[in-house]
């Protein structure tokens, strides 16, 4: 007997184990009105009025839904209200621009979209036969009609994710119940999830699926708390006032703790969530100075895993516990700043020019309506992730750089990554991105656009010979520029691709 995986097992199980458990404590200050705190016996409610309401407008299987929003107890029981009854959820940026969105909306051919109160008007006339605004278009669920149950089958896409899109249009990644069935039950297995756990809604619901949160935390009975807030003072604030155990973040979100670290500790005394707290990282290589940081200054786990939207997205997880207690300050750190080794169900192998290449069953079953993107990316049995890494002789996966990151410099190939860690591990800087220039004696040189700590008075000059006494002479930046900010994605990741536009204008780059 084979029984098909679906977003469904999460909720059942949440709801025949811990049905009058609080599962969800929404923000009170959403953009709509929050739904409050809701047992599992009422996520499911609402997730059967949408379904209930989203039969009554017409729509049957496979029919595309659209989220333009926060994060909300709204969006997180659409997983189930959308997804579990054969519907695919597309949950959009709330960031992207108005064109932006009205491509994916059109794209992906979402016939009903749910966009945030604040974003109405920018969104009043998305081409979609439905468009709601989240709280206030009251008619959103209905509680009294029984949905239509859908067989599952889970090689049915639940989702389709738009990643960002770095030189044409978005791409939006297929996601099926199996994708998710397999990231959220090894995620949790990794990660030690149960249901002693508080998970924090530090990532946005709508990017790979927030990580798979939504499901891992639904399926072991663990308690969500909705953030829609990214700042490091109101992340300490939830962890002190849930007593949150467990969130997911990229580093910058892990900086932004540890800028908000000192002055809490003055006012508070000590920092929430020590010996308790589990962080897992992704999204970006985390730099070796805030590794160190998070155990030190705040006392909590570091869990590095890596991945992409296309692959639900968990390859490779870093933290091995038997091992670890073994092993000496300096080693432990080497391995915490990798991006670890293959999760369960999953083979990493390092393809031609140092790619990196995934089988698992995490891997998307293609892009919406692009072929040939599709069989660009999953080839001979493989998915090409554009990363380049290298594997060591303890099976740890180091992600050297994004193939079109690198940079090419009198034929030597630099890692920016690289570069990047040993610009950070200077006291005075605050935030750094490298990238190529165009240069025409070298082909490109290496330029640093960094943010120096307050009040620092560090020179171009002083960070040039930092650099060198770190790492190999022609890895050091040939330029810095000082900037006040440098601008993040939603995730809190540099697009270098938009940060090297300008030094590139009306000129082609070469990538390896
Ligand atoms: P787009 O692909 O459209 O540019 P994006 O970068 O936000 O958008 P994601 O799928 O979220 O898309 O990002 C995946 C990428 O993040 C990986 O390909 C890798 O470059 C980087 N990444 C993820 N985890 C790690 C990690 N632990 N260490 C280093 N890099 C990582």
């Amino acid at each position: 007997m084979i029984v098909p995986f679906s977003v469904n097992d999460f909720l059942h199980r949440a709801l025949a184990v811990y049905g009058e458990r609080i599962g969800v404590v929404d923000e009170p200050d959403q953009p709509a009105p929050g739904l409050g705190d809701l047992t599992y016996t009422d996520v499911g409610r609402h997730a059967r009025a949408m379904a209930a309401k989203h039969d009554a407008l017409g729509l049957g299987v496979g029919d595309r839904v659209a989220f333009v929003s926060h994060n909300s107890a709204r969006l997180l029981t659409a997983f189930f209200g959308v997804c579990g009854y054969g519907r695919v959820l597309v949950p959009v940026n709330f960031r992207l621009s108005v064109d932006e969105v009205r491509y994916i909306v059109e794209h992906s051919g979402s016939s009903v979209v749910y966009v945030d109160p604040e974003l109405k008007d920018a969104l009043s006339d998305l081409p979609a036969e439905h468009v709601f605004v989240l709280g206030e278009d009251d008619d959103l669920y209905d509680f009294d009609a029984e949905p239509r149950a859908w067989e599952p089958d889970e090689e049915a896409t639940a989702t389709i994710n738009y990643t960002s899109g770095t030189t044409a249009r978005p791409k939006g990644v297929q996601i099926t119940h199996r994708n998710i069935w397999t990231n959220a039950t090894t995620f949790g297995l990794h990660t030690q999830a149960s249901d002693r756990d508080v998970y924090l809604h530090t990532l946005p619901m709508f990017h790979a699926n927030g990580w798979g949160w939504p499901f891992v935390a639904t399926g072991v009975g663990a308690q969500h708390i909705v953030l829609r807030k990214v700042d490091g003072t109101e992340i300490l604030r939830r962890i002190e006032e849930y007593g949150v155990t467990v969130m997911c973040a990229a580093p910058a979100v892990v900086a932004s703790v540890l800028d908000a670290a000192p002055e809490w500790r003055e006012k508070h005394g000590s920092i929430p969530g020590a010996a308790r707290v589990r962080i897992i990282v992704a999204g970006a290589p985390p730099p070796t100075k805030t590794v160190a940081r998070v155990e030190e200054e705040l006392g909590w786990e570091f869990i590095q895993i890596y991945g992409l939207t296309e692959t639900s997205p968990l390859l490779t997880v870093n933290r091995t516990r038997a091992e670890w207690d073994d092993l000496s300050a300096e080693e432990r750190a080497g391995k915490l700043t990798r991006a670890g080794q293959p999760a369960l169900g999953c083979t990493i192998s390092i393809g031609e020019e140092g790619e990196v290449l995934a089988r698992s069953n995490t891997c998307l079953t293609g892009y919406w309506e692009q072929p040939e993107e599709t069989e660009a990316s999953l080839r001979d049995g493989w998915f090409h992730t554009g990363d380049g890494g290298t594997v060591g002789d303890d099976g740890y996966l180091t992600i050297a750089d994004r193939k079109k990151d690198v940079i090419i410099t009198g034929g030597e190939n630099v890692s920016s990554i690289e570069v990047e860690d040993a610009i950070f591990s200077h006291p005075d800087v605050a935030e750094v991105a490298v990238i190529g220039v165009p240069d025409e004696k070298w082909g490109e040189t290496i330029k640093a656009l960094v943010v120096k700590a307050e009040g620092s008075d560090l020179t171009e000059q002083e960070l040039i010979d930092h650099v060198k006494s770190k790492v190999a002479r022609y890895k050091a930046p040939s330029s810095v520029e000082f900037r006040d900010v440098l601008d993040r994605t939603a995730t809190g990741k540099l697009q270098k691709f938009k940060l090297r536009a300008p030094y590139w204008e009306g000129r082609e780059r070469q990538v390896n």
